[in-house]
C-alpha cells in the first residue's frame, strides 16, 4: 500500500532530520525508519522523489571555495626571483633609474598575472573533470530498479548497495547479506565494520551503529538494501566535510623536479651574477649603477621564470584534452606516465566489445534453439531448424527462460510507451537474459511476484556463479543457479529430466558457442526443503540439475579495432585479461586484431607456473582467460619485471589492488565500482578501449610539449643572458640595455613560450616506440641544445651589433636591431622546435597552429610599437629602423635558423642510425 499521509509523516521525518532525534535512526527498527521516511520497500514513486528533491535539495556537499583569488595572486609573488626583482626596482629608484624600475615592476606584474591566470585555468580544468565522474546509485522507484545520479537521491529512497560502492547517503539498512563497510573517513578505523539490520543503543558511537551505512564510506563486501535517511550536508560526512575537502594539487613529480631544478639554476645564476657584477665594476671599472643594472638584466634574462607556469598549463591542457576524449584523469602524475605506456592490459566485455549483449542461442538437453532479434527490445522469435516454436510448448525452454529471469538482478525499462528503445538497469548481460525470457513469453513482473526471492548468493568473478532461492504459492522452493558452464557443470549431477548428466553433450555445445565468440552461460536448479529460507554455498555446490545453456553475442567495438591497430603501430602491446571462456576470448581477440596467431593462457594454468614461467607466459601470450582479479596482480608484476609500463583496466572491488599495482590503473567510469575508480589513476567515461589509446596519444603529446617548452625556454634565456655576460666579460659596450632585455623577456614569455602548451600532435606521434619510463626530461640532448642554441643566439646578436656599429649606426639603432634580432631568433627557434624532424614535419607543424600564429602576430605588433612608437623610443632609448635594417635582421635570423635546423636533422639521422644498428647488432 502506497497511500501516505505526507504532512503527518513528513513532520516525523523532519523532526528526525533536523531536530533532537537526529542521531536516532540507528536506534529504531527498519520498519520504523521506513515509516518515518514515509516510504516502503518498493521505494518512492518518481513524482514524490522529485517533490522531495525540490524541498530537500540535491544530495551534494557544499563545494569548497578553494584558495581565494587574492591568495592565489599573492602566491605568485612568493618566490626568489620576484624578491630579487623587487629589490632591484627599489635600488633602481634609489639610483634614479626610473625607467628601469618601471620596466622591472612591469615584468613582476606581467609574470604574476600570467601565473595567476594560467594556474586558475589549470585548477578549473581539474575541478571540472572531477565532476565528470558523477557517481550513480541503484534505487527502487515505484517498485522498479533504476540507476540514478547519486546527487538525485532523497530521504526515503530505497537504495541497493553492493561491494565496491561508496555509500551515496546515510542509509538505514533493512537487509544485509554480509555487508561490511570501511568507515575510516568518519571514524578513523580502517578495519571494515560488519553491518546488520538490528537497531542498537541510542548512544552508540558512530562506529558501533551497525545498522547504518554512512555516506562516503566504502562497502567492502556483501550486498544489502536500506532507506536513505540523510542526504547532502545532513549526512555524518556532511558535518565534517569542510575538514576533508581540498583543491586538487597541481604538482606532479615532474613539476616538482622542475621546481627544484629552477631553485638550483637560480642559485647558480645568482652566483654568476654577483661575480659578473664584481668583475664588471672592479675589474673593468664599469660605473656602479651601470654594472648593477646590467647584472639585473642578466639575472632576469637567465632565469626561466615562465617555465613552471607553462609546464603546469601544458599538463592541464593535456588533462582537458583527455577528458574531451573520455579519459578522465584522477591523479595528475598519470598524464606524464601515460605517454610511456608500453603495454595495455584490458578487460574484454564492454572495453573491447560493446557490452550490448544479445542472447542468440538456447540449448536444452534435447534441443538447440536460435533466438532472433537484436538489442534489448523484447521482440524476436525462437526458431528450431529455421521454424518458429512456441516456448510454452517446451517445458525445458520455459524453465530455462524462467531461471534466466529470476536468477537475475537486472530490469528493463521501456523509455516511452511508443518507443522501441529499451534500456537495461543493472548488468547488461542480465538485461539480455530478461529480453530473452520475454521473447520466450514470460512476464517479468508476474514471474517475480509468483516466485518470491528469499535469499541469494550474488555473482562474484571468483566463484563465477549466482544463485537465488525463490518460492511460489504452491510451496515449491527452488534454488536457481546460473554461471560459467564449467563451474555449473561441476555442481550438477543430472539433466533437467533427472537423467544422468550428459557431460560430453554439454561440453560440445559450450565449445560450439565459445568458438563462435559468444559468451556461454549455464543454468541449473535444485528443489530445496520448503521451510528453508536462506541459501549457503553448500546448497548450491552439488546436486543441481542442468536445465540448459545460453549463448550471448557481444560484438567487438569498431573503434577498438582501429585503436588496436594504432597501438600495434605505436609499439604498444595489448593483453586481454578476462574472466570469460578461453575460446570466447580468443574469438574476440582475433576479431579486434590482437594478433595473427593468438596465444591464450587460462587462469588455472597461471596458477601452476613458477615466477619465470609466468614472466615468459605473460610476455608471450595475448589472452588470459578464466582469470580472477588475483591473476591480474601477478600478471602486472610479471610484465613490469621486464621494465614495461603497464596500463590496466578494472571494474570490480577486487580489481582495486591490481589497479594500484599497475603504473596506470584505469577504471571503468560506467560499469566500474567506486572502489575501482578510487584506486585508479584514470577512469573511462565510456568504458571504451579506444579511449585508453586516445589518452596514451594525449600523454605522448603532453610529454612532447613539455620537452619542447624546455627545449625552447632554456636556450632563449641562455642566449639573452650570455649576450650580456659576454659583453661584461669582454668589456664591450652592452648590445642591449637592462630595460631592453627585460622587455624581450616579458614579451616573448607571454606570446611565444605559452603557445607550445597548445601544440597538437606531432606527425609521428603514434608511430614511435614508447618512451622508456626512465627517460629524464632534461636529457643530454637538451643540455647540448641549450648550449648550442645559446651560442648561436649570442653569435647572431653580436654579429648584427658589430656589423651595424661598423657601418656607422648609432648605439641606439644598433641596440634596436639587436632587440629585434633576439625576438626574431626566438620566433624562428620556436618554429624549429615545433617541427618534428621527419618528412613533412614542418608542414604538419604549421597546420593546426592557431595559438602559435596568434603568438607570433602579437609579438610582431609589440615589436613594431617598440621600434616605431616615439614614446617607446624614449623609454627604451631605441630608434626607428629602416627597411634595410630589417633585411639585415632577416638575413641573420635565417642564417642562424638554418644552422640550428641542420644540426637538428643531423642529430635525428644519427639517432635513427644508432637505433637501427642497435636493433640489428
Ligand atoms: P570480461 O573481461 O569479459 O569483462 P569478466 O571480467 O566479465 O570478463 P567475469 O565477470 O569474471 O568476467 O565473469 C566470468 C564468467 O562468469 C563469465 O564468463 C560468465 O560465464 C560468468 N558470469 C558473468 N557474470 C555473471 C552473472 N551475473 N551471473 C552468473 N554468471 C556470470
Amino acid at each position: 500500500m502506497k497511500t501516505r499521509n505526507l504532512d503527518q509523516t513528513g513532520s516525523v521525518s523532519n523532526k528526525l532530520q533536523n531536530g533532537t532525534n537526529l542521531q536516532s535512526w540507528h536506534a529504531i527498527t527498519a520498519e520504523e525508519a521506513l515509516k518515518a521516511q514515509n516510504t516502503t520497500a518498493d521505494g518512492l514513486d518518481q513524482a514524490e522523489a522529485s517533490r522531495r528533491l525540490e524541498t530537500q535539495g540535491y544530495n551534494r556537499l557544499p563545494s569548497n571555495a578553494g584558495r581565494s583569488g587574492w591568495k592565489r595572486l599573492l602566491d605568485q609573488l612568493n618566490n626568489v626571483l620576484i624578491y630579487v626583482l623587487l629589490l632591484s626596482a627599489v635600488i633602481a629608484v634609489v639610483m634614479n633609474h626610473w625607467v628601469d624600475a618601471a620596466v622591472i615592476l612591469a615584468v613582476v606584474i606581467v609574470n604574476a598575472w600570467i601565473g595567476f591566470i594560467q594556474e586558475g585555468k589549470a585548477e578549473k580544468a581539474l575541478e571540472a573533470i572531477q565532476n565528470l565522474l558523477d557517481p550513480r546509485s541503484s534505487v527502487f522507484r515505484g517498485g522498479q530498479r533504476r540507476t540514478v545520479s547519486a546527487e538525485c537521491l532523497v530521504p526515503g529512497d530505497i537504495v541497493a548497495l553492493e561491494a565496491g560502492d561508496r555509500a551515496p547517503a546515510d542509509i538505514r539498512l533493512f537487509s544485509s547479506k554480509g555487508v561490511s563497510a570501511e568507515e575510516a573517513a568518519l571514524t578513523g578505523e580502517s578495519v571494515p565494520v560488519n553491518k546488520s539490520v538490528d537497531p542498537v543503543s541510542k548512544d552508540a558511537p558512530l562506529g558501533d551503529r551497525v545498522c547504518m551505512v554512512f555516506s562516503g564510506t566504502l562497502i567492502t563486501q556483501g550486498h544489502g538494501m536500506g532507506v536513505v535517511v540523510a542526504t547532502g550536508s545532513n549526512t555524518e560526512l556532511g558535518k565534517i566535510s569542510a575538514l576533508i575537502q581540498s583543491t586538487p594539487s597541481l604538482k606532479t613529480p615532474l613539476l616538482r623536479k622542475m621546481d627544484s631544478f629552477g631553485r638550483q639554476i637560480t642559485a647558480v645564476i645568482s652566483v654568476v651574477s654577483i661575480l659578473a657584477f664584481l668583475g664588471a665594476h672592479f675589474g673593468r671599472n664599469m660605473p656602479f649603477t651601470d654594472a648593477f643594472m646590467a647584472v639585473v638584466g642578466l639575472f632576469v634574462a637567465a632565469i626561466p621564470e615562465g617555465l613552471p607556469a607553462v609546464m603546469t598549463i601544458t599538463l592541464a591542457i593535456g588533462v582537458r584534452r583527455m577528458a574531451a576524449r573520455n579519459a578522465i584523469i584522477r591523479r595528475l602524475p598519470a598524464v606524464e606516465t601515460l605517454g610511456s605506456v608500453s603495454i595495455i592490459c584490458s578487460d574484454k566485455t564492454g572495453t573491447l566489445t560493446r557490452n550490448e549483449m544479445t542472447v542468440t542461442r538456447l540449448v536444452t538437453s534435447n534441443k538447440e534453439v536460435e533466438v532472433t532479434g537484436v538489442g534489448y527490445v523484447p521482440r524476436g522469435d525462437l526458431l528450431v531448424d529455421q521454424k518458429r516454436m512456441e516456448a510454452q510448448d517446451d517445458s525445458n525452454v520455459t524453465d530455462l527462460a524462467r531461471i534466466a529471469l529470476l536468477c537475475n538482478d537486472a530490469t528493463l525499462e521501456k523509455k516511452t510507451d511508443t518507443s522501441a528503445d529499451w534500456t537495461p538497469h543493472g548488468d547488461p548481460m542480465e538485461g539480455a537474459l530478461v529480453t530473452m525470457a520475454m521473447k520466450a513469453g514470460l512476464d517479468p513482473d508476474l514471474e517475480r511476484k509468483t516466485w518470491q526471492r528469499t535469499d541469494e548468493i550474488p555473482f562474484d568473478s571468483r566463484h563465477k556463479f549466482m544463485a537465488t532461492l525463490c518460492h511460489d504459492h504452491e510451496g515449491r522452493n527452488l534454488l536457481m543457479v546460473k554461471g560459467a558452464p564449467e563451474r555449473i557443470l561441476s555442481m550438477c549431477s543430472a539433466n533437467s529430466d533427472g537423467s544422468e548428466l550428459k557431460i560430453e553433450y554439454w561440453n560440445e555445445k559450450v565449445d560450439m558457442m565459445a568458438s563462435a565468440g559468444w559468451r556461454a552461460l549455464a543454468f541449473a536448479r535444485k528443489l530445496i526443503a520448503p521451510s528453508q529460507r536462506s541459501v549457503e554455498f553448500a546448497d548450491a555446490e552439488s546436486g543441481l540439475e542442468l536445465v540448459g545453456l545460453v549463448g550471448l553475442m557481444d560484438p567487438p567495438r569498431e573503434e577498438a579495432i582501429e585503436a588496436v591497430r594504432q597501438c600495434r603501430e605505436a609499439g604498444i602491446g595489448i593483453k586481454m585479461i578476462t574472466g570469460d571462456h578461453a575460446a570466447t576470448a580468443t574469438g574476440i581477440a582475433k576479431a579486434v586484431g590482437l594478433g595473427e596467431t593468438i596465444r591464450t593462457v587460462e587462469g588455472s594454468e597461471l596458477d601452476q607456473m613458477n615466477e619465470d614461467e609466468l614472466e615468459k607466459a605473460a610476455n608471450e601470450s595475448q589472452v588470459f582467460a578464466r582469470t580472477s582479479p588475483e591473476h591480474k596482480i601477478r600478471l602486472v608484476e610479471a610484465l613490469q619485471k621486464r621494465g614495461n609500463v603497464i596500463a590496466m583496466t578494472g571494474d570490480g572491488v577486487n580489481d582495486a589492488p591490481a589497479l594500484k599495482r599497475a603504473d596506470i590503473g584505469i577504471a571503468m567510469g560506467r560499469k566500474g565500482s567506486e572502489a575501482a575508480k578510487e584506486a585508479a589513476e584514470m577512469a573511462l567515461a565510456d568504458d571504451n578501449f579506444a579511449s585508453i589509446v586516445a589518452a596514451v596519444q594525449e600523454g605522448r603529446i603532453v610529454y612532447d610539449n613539455l620537452k619542447k617548452v624546455i627545449a625552447w625556454t632554456l636556450p632563449t634565456n641562455g642566449g639573452e643572458a650570455c649576450t650580456i655576460l659576454a659583453a661584461l666579460i669582454f668589456g664591450l659596450s652592452l648590445p642591449v640595455t637592462a630595460a631592453q632585455i627585460l622587455w624581450v623577456n616579458m614579451i616573448t614569455a607571454v606570446t611565444l613560450g605559452l603557445t607550445i602548451a597548445f601544440d597538437p600532435a606531432a606527425k609521428d606521434i603514434m608511430k614511435r616506440a614508447p618512451r622508456p619510463a626512465k627517460d629524464p626530461l632534461l636529457t643530454s640532448r637538451i643540455v647540448w641544445q641549450v648550449a648550442f642554441v645559446s651560442v648561436m643566439i649570442v653569435t647572431g646578436v653580436f654579429g648584427i651589433f658589430i656589423w651595424s656599429r661598423d657601418n656607422g649606426s648609432s648605439l641606439e639603432t644598433a641596440r634596436t636591431l639587436v632587440v629585434n634580432t633576439l625576438v626574431i631568433l626566438q620566433v624562428i627557434y620556436l618554429l624549429i622546435v615545433r617541427a618534428a624532424p621527419v618528412r613533412g614535419g614542418w608542414l604538419h607543424s604549421m597546420k593546426n597552429s592557431k595559438a602559435v600564429w596568434i603568438g607570433i602576430g602579437s609579438v610582431a605588433i609589440a615589436q613594431l610599437v617598440f621600434t616605431y612608437a616615439p614614446w617607446m623610443n624614449r623609454i627604451f632609448e631605441t630608434e626607428p629602423l629602416s627597411a634595410f635594417s630589417w633585411g639585415k635582421i632577416a638575413l641573420v635570423g635565417i642564417g642562424v635558423g638554418l644552422v640550428v635546423e641542420i644540426e637538428k636533422r643531423i642529430h635525428h639521422s644519427w639517432t635513427q642510425r644508432r637505433k637501427r644498428t642497435g636493433l640489428t647488432g
